[in-house]
């Protein structure tokens, strides 16, 4: 890093600027090892929302497929397919209805574990 006093290029763990005595951001007992562990902590919420958006996504694809191609299938009087497309909607139903569950779950979770922090 560089000093915000004299410009000059210091070491990120000094304290202090060798050259002139200004604090750098490490003064006072800040070191790098909060910083690291918020950056954790942001990566944990960047990943549940992706999970997030891939488990509301999934099923919902799903759903609008199933009911796209159902009235196909019952048009041209196709049994097997009318039963999967029926299937896919259910399935889709009850995996939105689980993800839902899942990530208040998992919010719960990620929530305590700051809390215990
Ligand atoms: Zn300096």
């Amino acid at each position: 890093m560089f000093c915000s006093k004299c410009g000059k290029e210091i070491s990120d763990d000094a304290v202090i600027c060798p050259n002139c005595g200004v604090p750098t951001n490490n003064y006072n007992g800040a070191s790098t090892k909060p910083k690291s562990s918020s950056d954790d902590s942001g990566n944990v919420n960047t990943m549940s929302i992706v999970a997030l958006v891939m488990s509301f996504i999934i099923p919902l694809v799903g759903f609008i497929m199933g009911l796209i191609y159902r009235p196909k299938a019952v048009a041209i009087d196709d049994e097997p397919s009318r039963k999967k497309c029926t299937a896919a909607i259910w399935i889709s139903v009850a995996y939105f209805i689980l993800s839902i569950i899942l990530s208040i779950v998992y919010s719960v979770a990620v929530v305590g574990m700051i809390g215990a922090f």
